[in-house]
């Protein structure tokens, strides 16, 4: 078993096996940009159906092996930090397409010491820049 999904059944836990639906899906997320459900959804078609991909996607999302990447009212879906290196993104408005940010230790550090100035312990993060890409601004 790779490594990958030694975590997942790790994540699993009490919740059962690592079965099949599992398996595709946490595949489908693996080393891949955030998703929509409906991209989700359409990457593990051939193999399982959508009310299993909600299922499992569910189940995740409980278990914090998926996060939900908040997009004005529409949200992506990507493996949560356990999973791959915590980074942030940028968000086209106009294609849609995510892109990660290169890491950058003096913003992490930045940040920590922001929510430790309000007695605040932070245990995560989300940061996600929206704009527009390359391509659309000159498309436009
Ligand atoms: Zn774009
Ligand atoms: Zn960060």
């Amino acid at each position: 078993m790779t490594e990958p999904l030694q975590q997942l059944q790790q994540s699993l836990k009490g919740q059962g096996s690592l079965t099949r639906p599992r398996q595709v899906v946490f595949s489908a997320l693996l080393g891949r940009e955030p998703q929509t459900m409906a991209q989700l959804v359409a990457a593990c078609a051939s193999q399982i159906d959508r009310a299993s991909v909600y299922r499992t996607i569910a189940l995740f999302e409980k278990l914090g092996v998926v996060q939900r990447l908040q997009i004005g009212w529409k949200y992506k879906l990507e493996l949560s930090d356990t999973f791959h290196h915590h980074h942030h993104h940028l968000t086209c408005l106009k294609c849609g397409r995510t892109t990660p940010l290169p890491e950058d230790k003096q913003l992490e550090s930045r940040l920590q010491q922001l929510a430790k100035a309000q007695n605040f312990t932070m245990q995560g993060h989300q940061l996600e820049i929206q704009g527009l890409c390359r391509d659309c601004v000159r498309s436009r």
